[in-house]
């Protein structure tokens, strides 16, 4: 099984795009996952999972939520 690799969005207070990942095992089978901004050291949601890898995809993927994404997404589903 090939882990999913997901792309972070840049930090959406400062911008910046290295972020720090800070994985953490909390029990035998429990796993949370940090990311916070490298250079503002805004943290994102937490992400929980069974393993390493479970928490750090759920992590990415509240911090892609979480960030607005300055394009703006138009065309799709056009109101009458
Ligand atoms: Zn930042």
């Amino acid at each position: 099984m090939k882990p999913k690799t997901i792309e972070l969005l840049p930090c959406p207070f400062c911008g910046n795009a290295r972020v720090n990942h800070d994985p953490h095992q909390s029990g035998r089978n429990s796993w949370d996952h940090v990311i916070d901004c490298d250079e503002c050291q805004a943290i994102g949601p937490g992400g929980y999972g069974a393993t390493a890898q479970e928490a750090r995809e759920d992590a990415e993927r509240s911090w892609n939520t979480r960030v607005r994404a300055p394009r703006s997404r138009v065309g799709k589903g056009r109101k009458s």
